[in-house]
């Protein structure tokens, strides 16, 4: 056999056998410099785009023989998630919930793909013993997204996601540098078309163009972070707690797209929903026991315990004021309360007021501070505005 149709043939049986290794597409890509990429995020460095989550070096994110000795092809998976919960349970009034974003849901997808890689590396070394490998899930060098592009496993969004007509975009992607040289997939055609919904959609406007994304305007990023947020953002968040998936449930791609095949990654509904109050005096032993599993437990608990007491606010829960009023008091985290000083801000009332009034006399944290400052003056232009 001539060596292209042995390895034209490896493709096509490794192809049949993805869904028998939990593998919903698989692509091929060859391992040449994503030059055009290394373009893209020089200029969105220089606009102070990144999030800063990012592998720093360029060159390693975009040249895969920095990463791998003589690379012959890059092998892209994707595994699909769901996207609906079935009967959740209700936010209402004395019982409200945040949302943790969808990719967040079961089990941490790091491990989940981890697994499908190191079946399909299992597999492939059965076939070829000289096989060498190097796998990368999300937070390896090269960027999932160019490498699933290039491989034909989707078309690059207008929301900057990596999606197909058959699949949405609720996938997970991870790939392999490999020394075998398969023949490389074609990218698929642009789907968008002239349709614009998730940029129209974006709370924050942090889609700055087709396919452009400020990650420090999005709202995905800025639940992740740990430090005092503005005004405006935290109004935006609204009780999303960890990611938001706004620019992906607009989409019309996804429409009718829910994935419920893999049993680890379906959501437990008072994980991904759950009650707000409660997250608020959450210890670090039974925050681990509950979320730890989850890929949105990575920065820790404080992030969601803020959002929470952010939602908190935004829904204007009257009956949390107590509860809010103990996080300002008591929180040895100034966030934390500079956070809950806002929410109740927000909510009001006679309670919240001289709940306030105390705080700012004892308080030591001079953000904190000003949070409370801020929310007490918010209330005194609330109460001008109902005695006019
Ligand atoms: Fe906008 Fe949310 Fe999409 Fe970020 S994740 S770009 S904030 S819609
Ligand atoms: Fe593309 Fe429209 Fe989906 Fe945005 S909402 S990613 S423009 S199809």
């Amino acid at each position: 056999m001539k060596d292209g149709d042995r390895w034209m043939r490896l493709k096509e049986e490794m192809l049949d056998a993805a869904a028998s290794l939990g593998i919903d597409k698989i692509g091929v890509a060859s391992a040449d410099p994503f030059i055009e990429l290394k373009q893209i995020l020089i200029r969105h460095r220089e606009l102070g785009r990144e999030s800063g989550f990012e592998e720093p070096d360029l060159d390693k994110r975009t040249n895969p023989s920095l990463l791998f000795d003589s690379p012959q092809s890059i092998i892209a998976i994707a595994i699909a998630y769901p996207s609906k919960l079935v009967d959740p349970p209700k936010s209402e009034p004395g019982a409200r919930r945040g949302i943790i974003a969808r990719a967040s849901w079961g089990q941490d997808y790091h491990t989940v793909l981890r697994d499908r890689l190191s079946k399909l590396e299992a597999w492939l070394k059965e076939r070829v013993p000289e096989l060498r490998v190097e796998s990368m899930v999300d937070t390896g060098a090269l960027s999932d997204r160019a490498v699933a592009e290039r491989a034909g496993l989707g078309w690059g969004g207008k929301n900057c996601m990596i999606m197909n007509d058959e699949l949405g975009s609720w996938i997970y992607l991870g790939e392999m540098i490999t020394n075998l040289p398969l023949p490389p997939d074609k990218p698929l055609a642009d789907g968008c078309g002239e349709c614009t919904k998730c940029i129209d959609a974006c709370p924050t406007g942090a889609l700055v163009g087709p396919g452009q994304l400020d990650s420090k305007r999005c709202i995905s990023f800025l639940t992740q972070t740990k430090g005092f947020l503005e005004d405006e953002v935290m109004r935006k968040i609204g009780n999303r707690l960890y990611g938001c998936d706004t620019c992906q449930t607009v989409c019309p791609v996804n429409r009718r797209k829910n994935w419920t095949h893999h049993p680890e990654l379906q959501p437990d509904h008072e994980l991904v929903k759950p009650l707000l109050v409660p997250l608020l005096t959450i210890g670090n032993r039974e925050f681990k026991e509950r979320y730890g599993s989850m890929s949105s437990a990575w920065r820790g608990k404080k992030p969601i315990q803020r959002n929470a007491v952010i939602a908190l606010g935004n829904f204007k829960e009257k009956s949390a004021v107590g509860d809010l009023i103990g996080v300002l008091q008591d929180d040895p985290r100034p966030v934390m309360r500079g956070t809950a000083a806002w929410s109740l801000g927000k909510i009001g009332g006679e309670e919240a007021e001289a709940a306030l009034q105390a705080a700012v006399l004892k308080e030591t944290d001079e953000e904190a501070k000003v949070y409370i400052e801020r929310a007490m003056a918010e209330m005194a232009e609330c109460s001008e505005m109902e005695s006019i």
